[in-house]
């Protein structure tokens, strides 16, 4: 039977580079007896085909159904072609097109094969540290430019052995066109160094650096985004050492293990987070801790969680194979510095904090650290979205012109966007030295390169002194806008929820430039993408010494003791002002009543970290976040009241911090226990909040609230929220694809600014 021979074009754009697309499809084409060509090209994949008409439409549907796993389609179109009787089906060389909008791959955990492969004593890749397939591997942090092959990436150095040639040329082979495919005969390798660069003479570099871990040194190694600084997190001295020499005073530091089973000796891990840990993109997992348990105190001092994550590049299987409950897996670079990709600047930079160092001779292109995520009412919440997820793009309900947007000055990230299309960089850093400068603007021109974007807007924040305003402003011949930080926090939301406005929007973070030249960051915002007006914030308070009161609450205790007790607070029983010293105290008083460096601040961020200091967690802070981060870990008591809470409405609603203040004072008084006090002092902002968002309702008819800010971490607060206004069946909306805090406000700058240029 002679069929009518048909030809297509399927042209799909996703992420289908780098990711066993192409011999997937010719498996397929050769399952359907379909004879033609597939090649990358720069805008995705193209196809053609020559064959019987339902074998070709079978072909498309299997394409989308059974595409390999780390593939993501975006777009599928389908032209007619004529006939040129190919005689098989074959792949063909990358072809380069003027149009560039292929999507690469993140960079991806080992997969299970190559793992058996690796522990297969009869494998020749036996025990061998670079092993990969196109299922699996580095990708984004080893390319530098697109269309994504060999000689665009890291692995252009080293050619080929026979053996590994012939797995890259056959189709059938799992490797086939695997871009970073290598043995030991021909690809990287690793050696261990010690701090002073003197090469240390060993047969198995790996298994000598688990040995002086098990004897409590501190060892950098380099991975796939960056160096880590690794210690036995079993070992307390080691880890308090590893403290010491990085200038890591309390900050909770990342342990990895071999398996879940493993955590699951130091650290509760439910099915949900189970399925997170082993995902392909192996990020940190925030996981209550089990008690007693064997990690070293020093690991997450006063924390109730372990960042956990298991091993995601061979290497890393290969040192935790050698029978570690935990290692200690720490960013390799001096606290608030990028973290070190390059062996020669780790050995500038760290040969004072390790003992030794594991190194290999690929280079990483970008660096990209770790990412952080943990679950908190029923979904996956981004503390830091790099690693494993950037470069996919958040996907926008609308088309918008090529923005960059310069984010925040904290956990800084930038965005690109490109179409319906929003590309979020890795994590780059607090923008407060030169170094995360450089990394910003390296990341910028690295991201514009391979997404072949050139911004016609810049959007940046209203802060007049961030090195993020200044770079924007310095650009050339280029649409400048400038965003005001708590609506990019709502738009961001507003974004990755695929909604327009207006929306009720809950802004609640540490601090952002307001409209006013006040620190905000306690704001309730009436929004749509392109404007918005303040139906409610925080009363100003003073922040005595400014910045200083961020990293010491207890100027913040005063300034709102001081506001809610006027000169009666020096009678107050309260533990702040036994340890603090008068002296002090009355300066801070002093400030406040000459307004002598005391910004206004309506920041909620500023409020836990004042209740924090009244109820004598902490007067001084190492970390950003801290002392509220440990008021809701405190918050573990019964609460059968709340506080009594009060707003006076102007042109909006002004809450007073007074009555809650006044509140947790009395209860300290009355010898209450600071676990009930905390979790009455969240009990109460929930029911205030919600019924703020009752009168708001009232008068604007909205319905819809956001919920945004880096105060949103806190999840008995977002879980709360969204419980009591659920039931008050307002619809609520949160973040599940970028970060609640400032990692996330880059993707609501680039929004804002394409609808404020659209009008
Ligand atoms: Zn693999
Ligand atoms: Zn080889
Ligand atoms: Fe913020």
């Amino acid at each position: 039977m002679t069929e009518e021979c048909v030809a297509k074009r399927v042209e799909i754009n996703g992420i289908v580079q780098g990711v066993g697309f192409r011999p997937f499809v010719y498996q397929l084409a050769n399952q359907y007896n379909l004879k033609g060509e597939v090649a990358n090209t720069s805008s995705g994949v193209s196809i053609h085909l020559e064959g019987n008409r339902q074998n070709i439409e079978s072909f498309c549907r299997d394409i989308s159904e059974k595409k390999p796993p780390l593939a993501h389609i975006t777009e599928i179109d389908l032209f007619d072609e004529p006939v040129c009787d190919h005689q098989a089906f074959t792949i063909v060389d990358s072809r380069e097109q003027l149009v560039m909008t292929t999507l690469i791959s993140p960079d991806v955990s080992v997969c299970d094969d190559c793992r058996h492969e690796l522990f297969d004593i009869h494998d020749r890749r036996f025990g061998y540290p670079f092993i990969n397939c196109t299922n699996c591997g580095p990708r984004y942090t080893i390319i530098n430019d697109i269309p994504y092959d060999r000689p665009k990436t890291s692995m252009k150095s080293f050619k080929m052995c026979p053996i590994c040639q012939a797995e890259y040329d056959d189709p059938e082979n799992r490797r086939f066109h695997a871009q970073p495919n290598a043995c030991s005969d021909c690809g990287p390798h690793v050696s261990l160094f010690d701090n002073t660069r003197k090469k240390v003479a060993t047969p198995n570099p790996v298994a000598k650096t688990a040995a002086l871990l098990k004897q409590g040194y501190i060892i950098a190694i380099k991975g796939l985004g960056g160096f880590h600084l690794a210690a036995d997190a079993e070992n307390n001295d080691a880890v308090v050492r590893l403290r010491k020499r990085k200038h890591r005073e309390e900050k909770p530091l990342a342990i990895m293990s071999y398996d879940v089973e493993r955590i699951r000796k130091y650290a509760r891990v439910e099915q949900q987070e189970a399925e997170l840990l082993t995902s392909p993109q192996r990020p940190i997992v925030l996981l209550t801790k089990k008690e007693p348990n064997s990690i070293a105190q020093a690991v997450a001092p006063r924390n109730r969680y372990f960042g956990a994550l298991l091993p995601y590049t061979p290497l890393h299987y290969l040192l935790l194979s050698q029978d570690f409950t935990a290692l200690v897996m720490t960013s390799g670079n001096l606290s608030e510095e990028p973290i070190a990709i390059d062996n020669e600047d780790a050995f500038n930079r760290l040969s004072h904090i390790a003992d030794y160092f594991l190194i290999h001779n690929r280079d990483i292109y970008l660096r990209s650290d770790d990412s952080i995520v943990r679950k908190a009412a029923g979904a996956i919440r981004f503390v830091r979205r790099s690693r494993g997820y950037v470069p996919v793009p958040v996907f926008l309900n609308k088309k918008v012109p090529p923005i960059l947007a310069c984010g925040a000055e904290l956990k800084n990230t930038v965005c690109l966007t490109k179409g319906n299309q929003a590309f979020l960089s890795q994590h780059i850093g607090d923008l407060e030295n030169l170094a995360t400068y450089d990394f910003f603007k390296l990341t910028i021109r690295h991201m514009q390169r391979i997404l072949n974007v050139h911004p016609e807007i810049v959007a940046f924040d209203l802060h007049p002194d961030y090195l993020s305003t200044r770079f924007a402003e310095e650009m050339e011949s280029i649409n400048k806008i400038q965003i005001q930080h708590h609506h990019a926090h709502i738009v961001s939301a507003m974004a990755e929820n695929r909604i327009d406005g207006p929306v009720i929007g809950l802004s609640f973070d540490g601090t952002g430039y307001g409209t006013d030249g006040a620190m905000w960051g306690g704001e309730i915002l009436i929004a749509d993408i392109e404007k918005f007006y303040r139906a409610a914030h925080f009363a100003y308070v003073p922040m005595p010494g400014s910045t200083a009161a961020i990293k010491e609450p207890w100027r913040m205790a005063v300034s709102y003791l001081y506001d809610a007790f006027g000169d009666k607070f020096w009678g107050l029983d309260l533990p702040l002002l036994k340890e603090m010293d008068a002296i002090k105290v009355k300066i801070m008083v002093d400030m406040v009543n000459k307004k002598i460096n005391s910004p206004l601040t309506s920041s909620l961020g500023r409020l836990f970290d004042g209740v924090a200091s009244i109820i004598g967690i902490r007067n001084q802070v190492y970390f950003e976040g801290q002392a509220a981060m440990e008021l809701e870990m405190l918050a573990t008591g019964q609460a059968d009241s709340i506080y009594d809470y009060e707003w006076i409405t102007t042109e909006g609603h002004q809450i007073l911090t007074r009555p809650i203040i006044q509140g947790v004072v009395n209860d300290m008084n009355n010898g209450i226990h600071p676990s009930v006090i905390s979790r009455k002092f969240h009990q109460t902002l929930i029911q205030m909040f919600s019924d703020l968002c009752a009168v708001i309702r009232k008068k604007s008819g909205l319905k819809r609230v956001v919920l945004s800010g880096g105060v949103f971490q806190n999840s008995i607060l977002l879980t709360g929220l969204i419980k009591v206004l659920e039931k008050e069946n307002f619809k609520v909306f949160s973040h599940t694809q970028v970060p609640a805090n400032d990692g996330g406000i880059s993707l609501g700058q680039a929004l804002v600014a394409a609808a404020v240029t659209s009008r």
